[in-house]
């Protein structure tokens, strides 16, 4: 049987068992996700491959102990919100989160234990897109809407996403948001040097590329008072994001899945 009629008497045959469109593309794409993330775990080989032959891998690192001392500090998400026009909608919902926080224990799922000193229990934490090194994101798009750059930066260009929600199914990180209703009317205070999206497209953090371009730092590292935030080249043994994942302990979130993510939390 051709792939198209199987293709055609799949979708016909979840149509008669009244799973709606939104469902079959749900069910679709964490299939594929699946594929897609059993395929990365394990292939370390890849990802050696790639830090040799790069020439910059951009990262960011985030000092908890600093962070966490802050209670009910929102000075990132706020930068970030307002830089990069996103949306309040109002309902949990439909939130569109760059940056987002919550609680260790959720965060860091590997790394919890019932010991866990007070330090970090309960308390929330900062959470972004990983721009992970293998990102089964990029690997799952059909359109190449979301694709790596050569500094590492997963990139998106919301012309070309058609809305199919793989890249929210394939990333096992929950860090990108949807559009499900018109964002433009939710928006604040509109930054006129920033695109606004549209409905039904998917939106990211994206490291701030495009203040990156203009030799300026991230609007959240710029925005945290306490330097909690520390962004900068990997692949630089002098940069300070080097120094300081050589003289601190640090973790990573999920880092089994191979994904190996690019945003590093100081313990
Ligand atoms: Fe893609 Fe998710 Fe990794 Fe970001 S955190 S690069 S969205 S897999």
């Amino acid at each position: 049987m051709d792939k198209s009629r199987r293709n055609f008497l799949k979708i016909a045959g979840i149509a008669a068992l009244g799973v709606t469109a939104d469902k079959f593309v749900d069910v679709h794409a964490q299939d594929t996700a699946n594929k897609v993330i059993k395929k990365t775990i394990g292939s370390g080989k890849e990802t050696v491959k790639a830090k040799v032959d790069r020439k910059e891998r951009l990262a960011m690192v985030v000092d908890l102990r600093k962070c966490v001392s802050q209670k009910g500090c929102t000075k990132c998400i706020d930068a970030c919100n307002k830089t990069h026009n996103i949306p309040d909608f109002g309902e949990s919902k439909d939130e569109i989160k760059w940056i987002w926080k919550e609680p260790y224990e959720n965060a860091f799922l590997d790394h919890e234990n019932f010991y866990l000193t007070d330090e970090f229990k309960n308390k929330k934490v900062p959470l972004f897109c990983n721009n992970c090194d293998n990102p089964p994101c990029v690997e799952v798009c059909p359109t190449q809407a979301t694709f790596k750059r050569e500094d590492g930066i997963v990139m998106m260009d919301w012309h070309r996403c058609i809305g199919c929600r793989y890249c929210m199914a394939a990333c096992p990180y929950g860090s990108r948001s949807f559009n499900w209703r018109d964002p433009r009317p939710f928006i604040k205070d509109v930054n006129p040097d920033f695109p606004t999206r549209m409905r039904g497209v998917v939106e990211k953090c994206i490291f701030c590329e495009e203040r990156l371009a203009e030799g300026l730092p991230p609007a959240c590292v710029e925005a945290c008072t306490e330097k909690a935030l520390v962004f900068g080249n990997l692949d630089d043994p002098e940069s300070e994001v080097r120094k300081l994942l050589k003289d601190n302990f640090s973790i990573r979130r999920k880092p089994g899945l191979g994904t190996n993510p690019e945003v590093y939390y100081l313990v």
